[in-house]
Formats: C-alpha cells, sequence, structure tokens
C-alpha cells in the first residue's frame, strides 16, 4: 500500500472540505490514517487463493470422528463498505461446511472471515469470499455462510436507523438445497 500517496490525498480532502490540515489536531491525521488504512483494508493485497493457502492448514477429519457439519458462530469482524468508504460494524458471521476429510482449525476460521473483510467490501460479496476461501482451504464444495452487520453509511446518515441490520446468506454445494443445514447457521 502506497502511504505516501495516501497522506498526500487525505491532505487535500481535508483542504477541500474547509478544514486547515496544518492545525495541531489535524498536523498528524494524514500519517494515521495511513497507518489505519494499510491495517484495516490488509486483505487487498491478497487474493482469495491466497488467503486460503495463508490459513488452510487442516487436520485430518478422522480425529474428529464424523463428516457431520461443523459450524462456527458469532465471529466478528469489521469492513469498509466500497460505495462509501464506510464502516461496515458490529459485524457477526456464521460460517458452516461440511468436511471431506479435512478440518479448519477454528482460530483459521476466524482468521479467514477477518482477512476477507479486511478489504473495501460490499457484505454480500463478503459472504461470498469467505465461501469460496473455507470451501477452497477445507476442500469441500458444500460451504454456508450467513452475515449480520450494521452500515454506518445507512445508520449515521439518512434515515439515521440505527438499529437496522443487514443479513446476507451465502450456499454453496449442498447447503443450497437442504434447510436443515440453513438452519444450522441461524
Ligand atoms: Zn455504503
Amino acid at each position: 500500500m502506497d502511504k505516501e500517496k495516501i497522506m498526500f490525498h487525505v491532505k487535500g480532502l481535508l483542504e477541500a472540505i474547509g478544514e486547515d490540515p496544518d492545525r495541531e489536531g489535524l498536523i498528524e491525521t494524514p500519517a494515521r490514517v495511513a497507518d489505519m488504512l494499510a491495517e484495516v483494508l490488509e486483505g487487498t493485497a491478497y487474493s482469495n487463493h491466497q488467503i486460503a493457502e495463508m490459513f488452510g492448514k487442516t487436520f485430518s477429519a478422522e480425529d474428529n470422528g464424523s463428516d457431520e457439519a461443523i459450524i462456527m458462530k458469532d465471529i466478528t469482524v469489521f469492513s469498509y463498505c466500497e460505495h462509501h468508504l464506510a464502516l461496515m460494524y458490529d459485524m457477526s458471521v456464521n460460517v458452516g461446511y461440511i468436511p471431506r476429510g479435512k478440518v479448519l482449525g477454528l482460530s483459521k476460521i476466524a482468521r479467514i472471515c477477518e482477512m476477507a473483510a479486511k478489504r473495501l467490501q460490499l457484505q454480500e460479496r463478503l459472504g461470498r469470499d469467505i465461501a469460496e476461501i473455507i470451501s477452497e482451504a477445507a476442500g469441500t464444495p458444500d460451504v454456508g455462510v450467513k452475515i449480520q452487520g450494521t452500515h454506518s453509511c445507512m445508520t449515521a446518515r439518512g434515515i439515521k436507523n440505527s438499529t437496522a441490520r443487514t443479513e446476507t446468506r451465502t450456499y454453496l454445494g449442498s447447503f443450497k438445497t437442504d434447510s436443515d443445514l440453513k438452519k444450522l447457521l441461524d
């Protein structure tokens, strides 16, 4: 990520909104914003395939005794909406998959969700990205992802409905047709 370029443009942005970028409270702001963006948009540098390889350490499913669906709920992530560069917060991700001989470590599932969220996103696409990465990392076609999130571009402006949450679901493989599997994500 080009931090020098971010600093240059954040300074210009401050001027454009009528601020004095040289006043005491703002003098360090371009550098702080550049550092923050490098951190919260870290996933921009990686493809879904690269994230799957990064966090794809698996265990043999025999150790876990079954091929029943594995569900992990309430993974908290933050992301930024690509339409307004606005924070999407209070986001909770539920992930389910049916192992085909390989089981992902639980912490790896959370890291996958976090890294996919660290991009300019749309909530629907974040769900698809997570499903695609889990599918590749675990080597299974059967993945479901449910996301609930609050978008500050909606709650902080316009109708100011501060409690509105958006729910999106992504189903791959048998999650598409099996209503019992879908219910496991609730
Ligand atoms: Zn938005």
